[in-house]
C-alpha cells in the first residue's frame, strides 16, 4: 500500500466579478456568510491565528473521524468477517484469546498499515486504512503474527523467525489476494503469488531494527521460504 492521497482542493481560481466589490457594510448578509464560508474552505482571507486554529480543528476532526471509522470496522470485522473470526477462534484455541482492546486504532507517523507487538497486541494505523477490506487484510496479517507468537514462541530479533512469520502472514492474509475461501480446502497458488509473498516478507524483515540491509533480509526470507510457505496453520486444522 503506497497510494498517496491527493490533496483535495479547488484547482481553478474563482473568477472575480467585473464590477467593483462593495464595502462589507454594504454587502448583503448572505454574501458575507458565503464569503466567510469560502474563506474557511480555501484558507484565503484568514489571519495567521485563524489559519492555525483552522488547521488544528481540521486535524482533530480527522483524528476523531479516522478513529471512529477504524473502531467501527474493527468491531464489525470481529463479528462478521470469516477470516477475522476464524483467527480469533484459533488464537483462543491456542491459549491466547484476543479481546477487542488487544486491537488498537492509532494514527501512525510513518508509512505502515499496522503492526504486532507481543506487549501491546495489534496496531491498526487509522490514518492509513484505505477501506474496510484493507482493515480486514491488515487484521488477518497481524493476527497471524499473534498466532505465531502464541504457538511457536517467536524470537522477533531472530531474522529467520521473523521472516517465517512474515511469509506466513503475507501468504495467508489477503495481502497477495489469496483466494479467501477459508474452509473450502481448494487453494490455487501460483508463481505470481509466491513472488508477491516473498517481496512483501523481505520488506517487512527489512524494517526489523536487527536487520542490516536488503541482502540480509532476502537471505533470511530465502532460507525459510519453502518450509514456511507450506506451513498453512491454522488453516489446515479446520477438519
Ligand atoms: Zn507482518
Amino acid at each position: 500500500m503506497n497510494a498517496q492521497n491527493a490533496q483535495a482542493g479547488p484547482s481553478t481560481p474563482l473568477r472575480r466579478p467585473a464590477q467593483t466589490i462593495p464595502a462589507p457594510e454594504e454587502m448583503p448578509s448572505g454574501f458575507l456568510k458565503w464569503r466567510s464560508g469560502l474563506a474557511q474552505f480555501t484558507g484565503l482571507g484568514l489571519s495567521e491565528a485563524e489559519k492555525q486554529e483552522r488547521e488544528e480543528a481540521k486535524a482533530n476532526d480527522t483524528l476523531a473521524k479516522d478513529w471512529d471509522r477504524c473502531e467501527k470496522y474493527k468491531r464489525e470485522l470481529m463479528k462478521d468477517s470469516p477470516m477475522v473470526t476464524f483467527m480469533m477462534k484459533h488464537l483462543e484455541l491456542a491459549g491466547c484469546p484476543f479481546p477487542a482492546d488487544a486491537i488498537q486504532c492509532h494514527p501512525c507517523p510513518e508509512w505502515s498499515a499496522g503492526g504486532f507487538s507481543a506487549e501491546f497486541g495489534v496496531l491498526l494505523c487509522q490514518n492509513r486504512m484505505l477501506s474496510k477490506k484493507h482493515v480486514e487484510d491488515t487484521l488477518a496479517h497481524e493476527m497471524l503474527h499473534a498466532f505465531d507468537h502464541c504457538r511457536f514462541k517467536v524470537d522477533w530479533n531472530n531474522l529467520r523467525h521473523h521472516a517465517c512469520s512474515e511469509v506466513r502472514a503475507a501468504n495467508l492474509s489477503g495481502d497477495c489476494r489469496w483466494t479467501r475461501e477459508v474452509g473450502r480446502g481448494f487453494y490455487t497458488f501460483n508463481k505470481q503469488h509466491q513472488a508477491c509473498v516473498k517481496r512483501r516478507a523481505v520488506l517487512s524483515v527489512l524494517a526489523n531494527p536487527a536487520c542490516a540491509g536488503k541482502e540480509q533480509a532476502e537471505q533470511a526470507v530465502n532460507e525459510v521460504f519453502d518450509s514456511c510457505f507450506k506451513d498453512t496453520r491454522p488453516f489446515d486444522e479446520i477438519y
